[in-house]
């Protein structure tokens, strides 16, 4: 996260760079403005001084160019004009040449050749006999010299009789100035290296407690809020050291507050009984508590970022437009390898920003299965009943009506329609009691009556009256009833009419539903805390997809069939309430075709062996 400022990027360079800047440029221009007015005035002084001696020394050569021009010329004056210019040169003079009016050379300082005078001038600048003063360039030294020609006036001053050529060395009047010059950068650049070090050291004392902030910022950003800033003064900088302080302190505490805000939230939508959903915008999954994951037996990892439809399996018939326009309760079912076929009330509702914006959607599951399931069992058990109790009626109307239409006068079938009618209204009066007794488990109604009995002899009870009837039966059907006790005797405390009327309906079923007879096994056992009852019979058998559903009320394997033996679909419902009440339990084994095993368990304490010693 952290990305290294380059040195040149960098403010410690910008302010130093500034600093040196402003040092330089003005420098320059002082510079400038210095050697500048150091050259005019060097060089207008030397000039003038050249021009001084030019016009100061002219004058002295009239009388001898006159003398020479005239009849009574001696040849004096030649020597007399070299002589007077070789002490008339001063330290800056290089060259000084005299001429007369026709140009020719009368005297030379330096005399390198002596033949040359006499003869015609050489020098340009000299054979107009015209004021010159200039700076030229000397082409055999390669120098800059300074050249004034000054014309020398008759004695009446009316004409120019001749010329006076002076050359002077400028080139080191220049030399000193270029000196000088030097030794002004130099003097820059020595005040540019401190000025360096200067701006350096000032700019890091700027910088530094800069770059300490800005460590800090990362810190806070990366959630450390341990160090703090050093405060290194009571400046702007200081100030900002102090509230960047504060600032962090404030920070902290909002965090702390948030996560404990958050925490709060977790622990509640974790703990919560409910399944809840929240989804961003796009409806992608964000949050999901554990209840939520727990129903619909998904993983968090797996469904965070999913689209909430999938998710709930609802993309073919809703869109999340859908949802969000009308975000109202829906039942979801889901098939749950834990829980079975779980039927979920999923509300919706938007989460929406104070600006209106929506920025998601939460969903809140809850598991409705039992209710949903209670109360199609209730709608069930009312049309059940409705048609169990229509069905009779039905069949007895008829059948008072063939009286009443006249069959009572006849000897033979009236007696015969009068039992039937009795047989159905016995069958209802026996369901309805049946009804009555369910109802009266259901609302808990149904008081208890417990003592405390030896298990094998209230089972041998119940046996031994079958066998009388099975004795006293004249039917075709044969029975044999097995009895395979534990030698134990078991005691339990449970309500005797309830499990004699349990047992009885598991043996009169036994015996209703095994068409051709055979054996009735009657097994007594116990296991660790269980008093086991099991009874098999070699009848019908159950299909197995009807296995979970012979407990329920009204319901029959074969409904015409079940009618006929005069059952009421009722007796296993109530023995599996009785088989509740007392904390036991009722299942059923069967094997299509070959027989059924009923087994009912009661809790059961062996007692010491001792114990009435
Ligand atoms: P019912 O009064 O019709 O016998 P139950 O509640 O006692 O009502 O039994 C429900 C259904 O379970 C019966 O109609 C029958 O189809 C089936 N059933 C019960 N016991 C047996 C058994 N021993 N063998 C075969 N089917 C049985």
């Amino acid at each position: 996260m952290k990305k290294k400022v380059r040195f040149f990027q960098s403010v410690n360079f910008k302010i130093a760079l500034a600093f040196i800047l402003i040092l330089l440029i003005s420098i320059e221009i002082i510079g400038a403005y210095f050697i500048r007015g150091l050259e005019r005035n060097t060089i207008k002084n030397f000039t003038d001084n050249i021009k001084d001696q030019a016009t100061r020394v002219a004058p002295e050569f009239t009388n001898d160019i006159t003398l020479e021009n005239s009849e009574e010329a001696t040849g004096e004056e030649l020597t007399d004009i070299q002589r007077r210019l070789e002490n008339s040169v001063s330290t800056d003079i290089l060259e000084m040449r005299v001429v007369d009016a026709n140009g020719i050379l009368l005297g030379a300082t330096p005399l390198t050749d002596k033949s040359l005078i006499g003869k015609k001038n050489d020098y340009q600048d000299i054979n107009d006999l015209t004021y010159v003063a200039k700076t030229a360039y000397d082409e055999t030294t390669q120098k800059r010299v300074y050249i004034v020609v000054q014309p020398i006036q008759s004695a009446t001053g009316d004409t120019v009789i001749g010329a006076l050529f002076m050359k002077s060395d400028i080139e080191n009047r220049y030399e000193e100035i270029h000196d000088t010059a030097l030794i002004f950068v130099f003097a820059s650049l020595i005040a540019g290296a401190i000025s360096i070090i200067v701006a350096v050291l000032v700019s890091r004392s700027i910088t530094q407690p800069i770059v300490e902030m800005r460590e800090q910022a990362v810190r806070i950003a990366r959630g450390d809020y341990s160090r703090r800033v050093t405060v290194y003064g009571r400046d702007e900088l200081g100030q900002l050291a102090t509230t960047f302080n504060q600032l962090g302190d404030r920070i902290a505490e909002t965090q702390d507050a948030m996560e404990s805000e958050r925490n709060r939230l977790d622990s509640v939508l974790s703990h919560m009984t409910d399944g809840v959903i929240a989804t961003d915008r796009r409806g992608k999954v964000i949050t999901i508590n554990e209840m939520a994951l727990t129903l619909l037996n998904v993983k968090r990892e797996e469904v965070i970022g999913e689209s909430i439809l999938e998710l709930l399996a609802i993309d073919e018939d809703y869109t999340l437009r859908k949802l969000l326009e009308n975000p109202d309760e829906m039942l979801i079912e889901r098939e749950n390898p834990y829980r079975g076929f779980v039927i979920l009330r999923t509300d919706f509702s938007m989460i929406r920003r104070e600006s209106g914006f929506i920025s998601g959607l939460v969903a809140v599951m809850h598991d409705v299965t039992e209710q949903e399931k209670t109360e199609q069992e209730r709608r069930d058990f009312v049309s059940n009943v409705s048609h169990e109790l229509r069905t009779p009626l039905t069949s007895m109307r008829s059948y008072i009506e063939a009286l009443s239409d006249g069959a009572w006068q006849d000897e033979e079938v009236a007696p015969n329609f009068l039992k039937v009618t009795l047989d159905e209204t016995d069958r209802m009066i026996r369901m309805i009691n049946d009804l009555l007794d369910l109802s009266r488990m259901d609302s808990g109604k149904a008081v208890m009556q417990l003592e405390y009995v030896n298990f094998n002899e209230l089972v041998s009870f119940v046996l031994d009256r079958f066998d009388m009837i099975v004795d006293n039966q004249d039917s075709g059907k044969k029975y044999r009833i097995r009895r395979d006790f534990t030698k134990r005797d078991l005691w339990a405390e449970v309500d005797t009419d309830k499990i004699i009327q349990v047992v009885d309906n598991i043996m009169n079923n036994a015996i209703k539903y095994s068409p051709d007879g055979g054996t009735i096994t009657v097994r007594l056992s116990e296991t660790h805390n269980n008093i086991v009852l099991s009874i098999t019979d070699q009848g019908l058998g159950i299909p197995k997809k009807d296995l979970a559903r012979v407990f329920d009320r009204f319901y029959r394997v074969d409904k015409a069939r079940a009618r006929k033996q005069g059952g009421t679909g009722l007796g296993l419902a109530i023995s599996k309430e009785v088989m509740k009440a007392h904390g036991g339990n009722i299942w059923v084994e069967s094997q299509e075709g070959r027989g059924s095993t009923f087994y009912i368990t009661l809790p059961y304490e062996p007692y010491e062996e001792d114990w009435w010693e």
